[in-house]
């Protein structure tokens, strides 16, 4: 009896072995919580991945007066050395700006100052939008080289729609070199990479707009990103009425396109980020519109303000697109 238990001591400390452990890491940055589930990983990973984090916020953030993107903000016509995650974010923001028709701007910071819904408002008059809302054209900006230019001194760069999906990106090819498989999470935006012992696709909720605390549904992916917009995110009320932090470059105000929430799949991760908000301002149809338009670049979830969800053509009920109750169990 005693020789069986050390055998099957020994078996057990040889499969365990064998079997990377999986560890979950937390930390703040980024104004978020960012969570990794990693297997495979060491200390020197999660230092790395922080280190990451932090270095990427030290470039596109807007509030630290140091960062790359402060200084452009506060410059007559931008900077001559941008860092390579100014340079990279800026470019493809301006690209994903152009093809969305603006619909996804980088240049909201005078309307998003303006608004300041973090912190709680007030309406701003409306002669006070039509004034930002001037010095709100992403055509403003050009991006070359290490370079980046602006023709309007007041024009100001957010970054707040697409930097914590490049930060997810960047984080998943440094973490792809040294773990077997894992799942990172920003602040509503998910990257995962490699497969699972038991070969399961990685089961992302998606948050019901009328009930935060639940998942409407679970994307089922193998690869990739999985960025959210809501209205349920960030928001402050006036007078009964709800002011959320997802603004229409056109009109200046709350993007009232019919969406409450639009969830987008992507193999890159900024361009997820990017589209989860253009497809949110663009409402429904025009969405379809854009992704038929866009063939092989994403996918999306879209919830109207009556939570009906639509799913792009990509996604099937039941099988990519699985909505709650019909579970899956996840890592
Ligand atoms: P997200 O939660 O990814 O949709 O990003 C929303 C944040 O991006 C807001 O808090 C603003 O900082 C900024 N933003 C608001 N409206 C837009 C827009 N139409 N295009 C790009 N960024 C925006
Ligand atoms: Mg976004």
């Amino acid at each position: 009896m005693k020789r069986f238990a050390a055998l099957a001591m020994l078996c057990f400390l040889l499969l365990s072995g064998c079997t990377a452990r999986t560890e979950d890491h937390v930390f703040f940055a980024m104004d978020t919580l960012i969570t990794l589930r990693l297997s495979g990983a060491d200390e020197e990973d999660f230092r790395l991945a922080e280190e990451l984090a932090a270095e990427i916020e030290s470039s596109l953030s807007r509030t630290r007066a140091e960062s790359g993107t402060s200084r452009i903000n506060n410059s007559e016509n931008g900077i001559p050395d941008a860092d390579r995650h100014l340079q990279t974010v800026t470019e493809l923001s301006l690209r994903i700006a152009r093809e969305t028709d603006g619909a996804f701007s980088p240049a909201m910071g005078a309307l998003t100052d303006l608004w300041n819904v973090n912190g709680g408002g007030p309406v701003p008059a409306q002669e006070a939008i039509a004034e930002a809302k001037s010095h709100a054209d992403y055509r403003t900006f050009t991006a070359a080289e290490s370079s980046v230019a602006k023709t309007d001194p007041a024009a100001k760069l957010d970054f707040g729609a697409v930097g914590k999906g490049y930060a997810a990106q960047q984080m998943v090819l440094m973490l792809r070199q040294s773990c077997d498989w894992g799942l990172i999470s920003l602040g509503g935006n998910v990257g995962v990479f490699g497969e699972k012992p038991d070969g399961t696709p990685f089961k992302i909720g998606i948050t019901n707009p009328k009930d935060t605390s639940a998942p409407i549904g679970y994307l089922l992916i193998d690869e990739g990103f999985v960025s959210v917009s809501g209205d349920y995110e960030r928001f402050f009320e006036e007078d009964g009425v709800r002011y959320h932090h997802i603004l229409d470059p056109e009109t200046g105000y709350p993007a009232d396109s019919g969406l409450s929430s639009a969830a987008v799949w992507s193999r890159d991760g900024a361009r997820a980020d990017a589209l989860s908000t253009a497809l949110f301002v663009m409402g429904a149809q025009k969405a379809m519109e854009y992704y038929n338009g866009h063939p092989g670049e994403f996918e999306a979830v879209l919830i109207t303000n009556e939570n009906e969800m639509i799913l792009t053509p990509g996604l099937t009920w039941g099988e990519t697109f699985l909505p709650a109750g019909d579970s899956v169990e996840n890592p």
